[in-house]
């Protein structure tokens, strides 16, 4: 694995492979890597030349009372993971070359970065999409992969990939998870062992959420009070929201007629999990 620190040498590799005709596939990380991660390298493997991985902690992403600055962060595991799963290059861009002073461009996709995560977290998305751009403008992916994990983020940047032009091919990947359920999150680490056992509840009222719909309940409503009533009995669970939406403008579903995301922010303490299921109708 090559590792790359600077933005003109990053451009300086993607021009020598677009010569030679090498197809890009592209992982954007924040790091401190684990198998969800390693799963989007394996799929770029498979259908591109060189997998280019980018691991930076951005910091336009995290609200003012957030984890930014605790954010786990190991580059040494990382290099060595990244170079076991098959990465060829690993950028890992500074904060004060990528937001370097007077900086004051930001990318906005209008509408999905308003509703579910984006109630709670306002100005997420903005940083999202601002350092996908600027990642997508340096390293020219063919194909980028994202994870079903941040079902909103992938149907942002699809979206912001379309509105834009830009030429490169959006792709979401499943969701990994422990063997108890439980989404794979470089977050996860901030959990105690009670918390950690009580956030597999998550996973079980989406699977709730799931049979119900395949035992023909159609209610929106019905279905996320349910999940809520499961959620509510772990008393360290804080609700921030319960969804029931279109997958791909992400639209409040009242009535299930078709695939549906079914998708859930819960608070244990101050660690704020995400979790979501898409239940094809
Ligand atoms: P992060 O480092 O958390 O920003 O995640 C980088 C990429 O990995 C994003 O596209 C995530 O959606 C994806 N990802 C994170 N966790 C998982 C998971 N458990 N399964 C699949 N993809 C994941």
């Amino acid at each position: 694995v090559k590792a790359v620190n600077t933005i003109a040498r990053m451009s300086t590799l993607v021009r020598m492979l677009k010569k030679e005709g090498k197809t890009i596939g592209f992982v954007p990380t924040m790091g401190y890597l684990h198998d969800g991660h390693l799963s989007l390298v394996k799929a770029a493997e498979k259908h591109t030349d060189v997998v280019v991985m980018s691991v930076f902690v951005n910091p336009a992403q995290f609200g003012p009372n957030e984890d930014f600055d605790k954010y786990p962060r190991d580059p040494k595991r990382d290099e060595v993971m990244a170079a076991q799963a098959g990465v060829d290059i690993i950028f890992c861009p500074r904060s004060s070359e990528m937001y370097s002073e007077g900086y004051s461009t930001c990318v906005t996709v209008e509408g999905l970065s308003q509703v579910m995560c984006g109630r709670s977290r306002p100005e997420h998305f903005r940083g999202v999409t601002t350092v996908v751009a600027k990642l997508f403008g340096i390293v020219k992916p063919d194909i980028a992969y994202f994870g079903q994990k941040d079902a909103q983020q992938a149907a942002i940047i699809k979206k912001m990939a379309s509105d834009l032009n830009m030429d490169t091919e959006i792709k979401m990947m499943p969701i990994v998870r422990e063997t108890d359920g439980l989404a794979m999150s470089s977050r996860n680490l901030y959990l105690s062992d009670a918390q950690r056992r009580d956030a597999t509840v998550l996973y079980r009222a989406l699977k709730r959420a799931e049979s119900l719909i395949f035992a023909g309940e159609r209610k929106a409503s019905v279905i996320k009070e349910d999940m809520k009533k499961m959620i509510v009995q772990k008393p360290a669970a804080k609700i921030d929201y319960v969804a029931i939406v279109n997958p791909c403008d992400l639209k409040d579903l009242e009535i299930i007629a078709k695939d549906a995301l079914v998708a859930l922010a819960v608070n244990f303490g101050k660690t704020r999990l995400i979790d979501n299921i898409i239940v094809e109708v």
